[in-house]
């Protein structure tokens, strides 16, 4: 493995309480001066935005004090556990942190290890095995203000203990008859430490160690010794795990003999009108209410990437909620921003009209000719492309009103406007159907303004974009919206269906007419359509003889306005 600030170009760019940590830590030559981290996913579903900021925390940091990041699978339930899962994680951290260049672990590979450290337990008279029904053992440990209640086979003999727990794994037992449980303290405050559940039966197939095992480790117990056998430095996660540290650190304490990690936690991510729950985005998929784990609109990786969206981008916005004590939810607008910045710079322009309407130059002679556009105002290093003109274009049909208001700059009767790039026209007549629909702009263009220059002088104070009608290509757009129609399901009635409210208007198919330069498109470039948003490629529904272009984002926040 090459290092990773090697072959990672970014690191994490913003300071915070877990910066101040790790280099107090590497000022006190703390871990032999290695910063260790991992991102332990539990491959029970694909990996979203809230990831993204773990991924950004975890890599970022390796990559900016000189360490590294393992990928660890926490795939210690195998109920839930799924390969389709873990192929997708995987390809998404390549994608999401821009390389290779990270150990893929698994927790599975450490079970021998946790079990033998249970034994011991037993041995040391600190764990016993508890028949007691899952309720009961609820019910015994209580709430946090009043005392909890000693479970009758508290008191075993290790004997005893080593045996059951011998006939547990051998599979004497069937599921849910009993479970090992650390003694720890059944009065404690902090009712984790209420002797903790650390191993169940569990007749399931493993992914990877198939059906050598029928006891599987809780979260609690397994955690610790993953992040201790890697050599983990600094174990972080978020904040509701906060009151699980006294546990974390209480097991391994135990031996004191093993590498003990530091566990911190910080704010979890949550947006606004987005579902982050996994097992309601299972819902979404399982349910058909979204094409797959990668519709465009889903907040998972793998859909923020196929609507258009650059890691970049999605890192610079975590880096923007930063690493705090403090819980909070952020408003989608905010993640918009910080692709629209960015996409701003990067994407070249082209244009595309949505509602055609029909122009006809009656003064130009010949059948074509090609313009020079620039490609992107923000970058005179992306230069020029060329763009067929001729007398049958497409405009915008809301580029025209045939009574315009006042400051009205665009194409309306007898007024004059420049064409993007090419030349100032003049609308002469406009033709209606039996409706009364207008269905055509008869127009004069000057050919002195050829490139939108005005050779007298004179001014021409709108823009608009238009495509030549022989030239063009017919595309699908989709344009999307939230998933939720409510800021946050925190705000749903409990006797309510949470699926009552998803934003029927999340996803409106429309047609469109590009450049033909858009048939160079590609999946995951994205293109400014002039006045219009942030598009790209479909990367699975696009054909060569049907593109369908992905709205990444609109232009401007219209969002904040129209729900504010
Ligand atoms: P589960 O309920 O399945 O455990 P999870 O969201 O915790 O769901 P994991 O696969 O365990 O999913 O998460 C992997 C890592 O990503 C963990 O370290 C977790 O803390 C972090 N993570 C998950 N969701 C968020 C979030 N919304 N914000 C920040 N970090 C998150
Ligand atoms: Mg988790």
């Amino acid at each position: 493995m090459s290092k990773l600030s090697d072959v990672q170009n970014w690191k994490l760019n913003v300071d915070n309480f877990i910066t101040e940590i790790v280099e107090r830590d590497l000022q006190q030559g703390k871990n032999g001066g290695a910063v260790v981290t991992r991102f332990p996913p539990e491959p029970n579903g694909y990996l979203h935005i809230g990831h993204a900021k773990s991924l950004t925390l975890n890599f970022g940091l390796a990559a900016r004090y000189d360490g590294h990041c393992n990928l660890r699978f926490d795939d210690t339930n195998p109920a839930k556990e799924e390969m389709e899962y873990v192929n997708g994680i995987i390809n998404d951290v390549k994608w999401f942190v821009g390389h290779d260049n990270f150990n893929i672990l698994w927790a599975s590979d450490y079970f021998q290890l946790m079990y033998d450290r249970a034994v011991a337990l037993i041995q040391a008279g600190k764990a016993y095995v508890d028949d007691s029904s899952a309720e009961e053992i609820a019910k015994m440990r209580g709430a946090p203000t009043e005392p909890g209640t000693p479970s009758p086979n508290r008191d075993r003999s290790v004997e005893e203990n080593l045996r059951l727990f011998q006939d547990m794994t051998d599979g004497k037992f069937p599921d849910g008859a009993c479970v090992l449980r650390a003694k720890i303290d059944m009065n404690s405050p902090n009712t984790n430490l209420r002797d903790p559940v650390l191993y169940r039966i569990k007749r399931f197939t493993h992914h990877n160690t198939g059906d050598k095992w029928l006891v599987y480790p809780m979260y609690d117990w397994a955690h610790g010794w993953e992040d201790s056998v890697e050599g983990i430095t600094h174990s972080l996660c978020t904040l509701e795990f906060e009151n699980h540290r006294p546990l974390y650190d209480w097991f391994l304490d135990q031996f004191p003999a093993d590498h003990h990690p530091r566990q911190y936690e910080f704010n979890k991510l949550a947006i606004g009108h987005t579902v982050l729950s996994k097992r309601k985005l299972i819902e979404l998929v399982k349910e058909n209410r979204v094409d797959a784990w990668d519709d465009p609109r889903m907040p998972t990786l793998c859909g923020l990437r196929r609507r258009g969206y650059t890691p970049s981008a999605i890192r610079k916005f975590c880096e923007a909620t930063n690493y705090t004590k403090t819980d909070g939810r952020v408003d989608i607008s905010m993640m918009e921003f910080y692709l629209r910045e960015e996409l701003n710079k990067t994407s070249p322009r082209v244009m595309v009209v949505f509602n055609p309407l029909k122009v006809t130059i009656t003064n130009y002679q010949g059948s074509s000719e090609v313009v020079d556009v620039e490609n992107n105002p923000e970058d005179p290093a992306a230069g020029f492309r060329q763009v067929p003109f001729g007398p049958h274009l497409w405009v915008d049909g809301e580029d025209f009103a045939e009574t315009p208001a006042k400051g009205w700059y665009r194409l309306a009767p007898g007024a004059e406007v420049r064409l993007k790039g090419a030349y100032f026209v003049t609308v002469k007549d406009v033709v209606k159907d039996a409706s009364g629909q207008v269905i055509e702009l008869k127009c004069t263009y000057d050919p002195t303004t050829r490139g939108g220059e005005s050779p007298d002088g004179r001014k021409v104070k709108g823009t608009i974009q238009w495509v030549s009608a022989d030239h063009g290509l017919a595309f699908e757009t989709r344009l999307y919206d939230t998933l939720l129609a409510v800021e946050s399901l925190a705000d749903v009635p409990e006797d309510e269906d949470w699926r009552n409210y998803l934003n029927p208007q999340s996803l409106v198919v429309t047609q469109a007419i590009g450049e033909p330069t858009l048939k160079d498109a590609k999946p995951g470039v994205a293109y400014q359509f002039m006045r219009k948003g942030y598009f790209c490629l479909d990367s699975k529904d696009s054909t060569a003889g049907a593109p369908v272009f992905n709205r990444t984002v609109t232009l401007k926040d219209t969002w904040t306005k129209q729900n504010k």
